[in-house]
């Protein structure tokens, strides 16, 4: 668990001080009528590791979205690092690729696998493309839900 990638309810409160704040069942039935959600209890705190991109996937920012099924949703990225660069992410909350899990493979194959067909519907699967997924520090990861760059559109120079 994270705290620091997301939040605990009540706000300002620590897991530890909640647990014993006014009885877990309120608290998580709070968090659940406020959020709509809640990621995981920790210590009978109810847990919400929201990221920028939860919010989008929540609709409660814009983005500029190409693709969504029930598992995952792609849209622009704000930064574009090539003429096309989509972000492709899950809609189950994983911080890190050192969170996944065993029983969790499909949910990043599908990643792959919708990267790959949003390529062929736009035209460029065969001149071809580059997909990323960063991990922490050294990887260069900002926002902690895993997510898989898809960059295409040029020719990418050389990478590894
Ligand atoms: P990473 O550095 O691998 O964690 O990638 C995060 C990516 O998210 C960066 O390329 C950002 O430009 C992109 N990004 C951050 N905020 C937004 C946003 N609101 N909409 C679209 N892309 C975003």
């Amino acid at each position: 668990v994270k705290p620091e990638n997301g939040c605990t309810w009540p706000p300002a409160m620590s897991a530890d001080s909640v647990a014993t704040w006014e009885g877990a069942e309120r608290i998580i039935q709070t968090a659940l009528d406020t959020f709509g959600r809640i990621d995981c209890v920790v210590n009978n705190a109810a847990v919400l590791r929201d990221t920028i991109f939860h919010k989008i996937i929540a609709r409660q920012i814009p983005a500029n979205i190409v693709y969504e099924d029930e598992h995952l949703i792609a849209f622009r990225d704000i930064s574009p690092q090539a003429p096309v660069h989509v972000l492709f992410v899950p809609k189950v909350t994983i911080p890190t690729l050192n969170d996944v899990q065993p029983g969790q493979a499909e949910i990043v194959g599908r990643l792959v696998i919708a990267a790959a067909d949003y390529a062929k519907t736009q035209g460029f699967a065969e001149d071809g493309y580059r997909i990323v997924m960063n991990c922490n520090d050294h990887g260069g990861q900002t926002v902690f839900q895993i997510h898989l760059h898809l960059l295409a559109g040029a020719p990418l120079g050389r990478f590894g």
